[in-house]
């Protein structure tokens, strides 16, 4: 668990070298159902930060509302539980102006593609150099089954007892149609070495990383992946030399792979859309896209006073005026 006494003394003593651990990843116990697949999607991004060797106090989690979001309480780095929907503007601001952190976002599918919807839209078109995992599991699952953006026609739940009335909204898709997208990945919790190599090359890639989880509820939908889990037929790899690599002990589980080239967007816009098998990999990267930290000037060069005084001129423009007349 992050401990800030032990960070002052790695900071002034010169002790860096002790490596990470896992166990320095680890916040409080979960209070997530068992056998939910957040805990798949937690334990694949501890093991990141301790494989990358990620200072916990370099290192944030930001998250909006739902079960997903509880996921910051569970890591031992910095983490900020924002409002509902509000995942991604948090953290832009946080990568602003705090450019050397590793900055995560982790989100539902409510969280995300409803109630955070234009965010999510902003957030890719501004492509700052986050990592930001949707955890689709396709139900309101913190507030007790209510149809999701995301739910499946026919999906009967407290709010739709007749079954959900529209086709669901497709994360991948709506993403990849988005402008200036650079990174776009799917995977699923209950194939654990792709979820991670997944979230890996997410990390590593400069600018917004959208990876798209498909996420077990076994609370309110228990049977809902049971066709792709029982059936590894409906899922297709996807690996490339400019992707995913997987050792070919973990490929030749799957009956049915494709080399898909991530710089192709036709194709992965294809691959998007609604089909009987689910890609899993990278479907779309292009590390030359801009990132909006890079051509923002800053106002690092600004003295405290000069930026006090800025402050202070932001301020004044909201300034009551007994004299000013009442609207
Ligand atoms: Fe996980 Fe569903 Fe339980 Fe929420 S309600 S913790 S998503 S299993």
């Amino acid at each position: 668990m992050f401990n800030p006494i032990e960070t002052l003394i790695r900071s002034v003593t010169d002790i860096d070298a002790d490596p990470y651990s896992l166990g320095d990843f680890l916040g409080v116990d979960s209070r997530w159902c068992q056998r939910c697949g957040n805990n798949a999607i937690l334990t694949a991004v501890q093991k990141l930060c301790a494989e990358e060797q990620l200072a916990p106090e370099k290192t944030v989690f930001v998250s909006g509302i739902g079960c997903s979001s509880r996921l910051p309480h569970y890591m031992g780095t910095y983490g900020f539980h924002a409002l509902h929907g509000r995942a991604l503007p948090v953290a832009e601001g946080i990568k602003i102006r705090r450019p050397d952190l590793h900055v995560f976002v982790t989100t539902g599918d409510g969280d995300c593609c409803s109630i955070g919807a234009g965010h999510w839209l902003h957030a890719i078109r501004y492509n700052m150099n986050i990592t930001v995992l949707l955890h689709d599991n396709q139900i309101y699952g913190l507030t007790k089954n209510q149809v999701s953006p995301t739910s499946p026609r026919g999906l009967v739940s407290n709010t739709s007892p007749h079954g959900a009335s529209l086709d669901p909204l497709n994360p991948l898709a709506a993403t990849l149609g988005m402008s200036n997208i650079s990174f776009v990945a799917q995977a699923v919790d209950w194939v654990p070495s792709v979820l991670y190599d997944v979230i890996e090359q997410a990390f590593h890639h400069r600018g917004l990383s959208f990876v798209c989880i498909m996420q077990r509820c076994p609370n309110y939908l228990p049977d809902h992946f049971e066709e792709y889990i029982k059936n590894p037929d409906r899922l297709v790899l996807l690996t490339h030399a400019r992707g995913l690599q997987v050792e070919e002990s973990i490929a030749r589980r799957f009956k049915h792979r494709e080399e898909h080239d991530p710089a192709d967007l036709d194709r992965a816009r294809e691959l998007s859309m609604p089909r009987d098998r689910i890609p899993l990999g990278i479907l779309y990267r292009n590390p030359e896209v801009l990132c909006y930290e890079d051509v923002r000037s800053g106002v690092e060069h600004l003295s405290v006073a000069e930026r006090m005084a800025a402050l202070e001129r932001e301020f004044d423009k909201f300034t009551v005026d007994a004299a000013s007349p009442q609207g």
